[in-house]
């Protein structure tokens, strides 16, 4: 990584040159604007750090309505070539990470999707917001609270949406059961469970080293079932109690956890009992029980299908591409104002950071944590 950075740091200027030198307009015409037909005027989007999910997010975007990958932003300068084959990206709409706050002088890139380790997000972010483009920041938000609040923060100053990859919070099964909650077909909600983890392979990764994912299992999967109990409960969490377990501390350095299970308690009564780690494969569940009925989910946070029932029967409506229906959602959010049956913003996601705060003083202290997320 060091070399990287030093090759990005003696690249940076040099390489916004060239691209501006040899930006030539006609033949850097993006391919797929003439296959793909659109109403309304797109959301142009750059996408920063194209690793795995930045991909995914890539070619999702092909099948939106109202989006256009337009750019990218990436430290690996091969990556870079591929995209702009691939996508027919202009060269002028290609930075890194030194010199991306020249985006601001870019007038055909309206949004900025950032996809890069955790530890990164806050200012990248920042920079995004005083270059004055909106802002897509994947999940986790940031490494805290406060470093979110800074983000929202900062988003705010420079008048731009902030809005976080909660996909989930568009999945048409999801909203479903979200739907009968709220049309009190399961009765007064009493009990949510939720299961996140899977086996995490190489040591090395980014995932693993704290500077980098601001913890470990909880950072970047159990946050699925924080997320997953508000939204299926409908209501925000005032306390939590966390245990944790570390049976690998090799793997699991100082300040990366392995396996936490967690408690919530809701203003209504209600508990969630959740479990995150990085030890354990196929927990991916939700099940939320009230007076008058339940609902389950297995699959319930993966890229699809989600499958499930409730006490109805099965939830079964069809599967669409998770990133696809979040970035033509998040379009509508930013061009019409929609507001989304479950919050996407950046408040959203400093709420979700407020409780792994809340869970990792838990765990330190062994005692309830109360919480204030209003
Ligand atoms: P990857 O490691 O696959 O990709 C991260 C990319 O970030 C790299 O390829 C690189 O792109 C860029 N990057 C910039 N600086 C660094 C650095 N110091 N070390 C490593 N990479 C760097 O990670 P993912 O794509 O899986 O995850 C990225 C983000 O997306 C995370 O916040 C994660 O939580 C989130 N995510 C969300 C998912 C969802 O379903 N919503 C699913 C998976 C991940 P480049 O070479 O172009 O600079």
């Amino acid at each position: 990584m060091k070399s990287r950075r030093i090759f990005l740091q003696k690249a940076g200027l040099s390489a916004l040159a060239l691209n501006i030198s040899t930006f030539n307009p006609i033949s850097a015409m993006p391919n797929f604007l003439d296959s793909k037909k659109m109403d309304e005027k797109p959301l142009r989007v750059a996408i920063m750090g194209l690793g795995s999910y930045g991909t995914r997010v890539a070619e999702a975007i092909q099948e939106t309505k109202r989006t256009k990958l337009v750019g990218v932003i990436s430290g690996t300068p091969s990556k870079v070539e591929a995209w702009k084959t691939k996508y027919g990206i202009p060269a002028k709409n290609c930075y890194n990470y030194e010199n991306f706050d020249a985006i601001k002088d870019n007038p055909d890139i309206d949004a900025v999707y950032v996809i890069t380790p955790n530890g990164l997000h806050k200012d990248q972010v920042i920079r995004v917001a005083k270059a004055g483009k909106h802002a897509i920041c994947e999940k986790p938000m940031a490494v805290n609270a406060a470093d979110g609040q800074a983000m929202v923060d900062a988003c705010k100053a420079a008048g731009v949406h902030l809005l976080i990859g909660y996909r989930m919070h568009f999945e048409a099964n999801t909203l479903e059961v979200i739907r009968m909650r709220k049309a009190g077909e399961f009765g007064t909600p009493l009990f949510f469970q939720g299961l996140s983890g899977f086996i995490i392979g190489d040591p090395s990764q980014w995932r693993l080293q704290k500077s980098l994912s601001g913890g470990g299992a909880m950072m970047d999967i159990g946050i699925y079932s924080i997320n997953g109990a508000r939204y299926m409960l409908g209501e925000d969490p005032i306390w939590v109690t966390a245990q944790e377990t570390k049976n690998n501390p090799e793997k699991f350095k100082e300040g990366i956890d392995e396996t936490i299970q967690f408690q919530m308690g809701f203003p209504s009564g209600a508990v969630a009992s959740c479990l995150s780690t990085y030890s354990m494969n196929n927990l991916d569940r939700f099940f939320l029980n009230g007076t008058k009925g339940w609902a389950e989910m297995q699959p319930s946070t993966g890229y699809g299908p989600i499958n499930g029932k409730t006490n109805q029967g099965p939830l079964d409506k069809p599967h669409t591409t998770h990133q696809a229906v979040q970035m033509d959602e998040m379009a509508a959010i930013i061009f019409d104002g929609k507001k989304p049956e479950v919050p996407v913003n950046g408040e959203e996601g400093v709420k979700d950071m407020k409780i792994i705060d809340a869970i990792f003083k838990a765990v330190k202290t062994g005692e309830k944590v109360s919480l204030k997320l209003a």
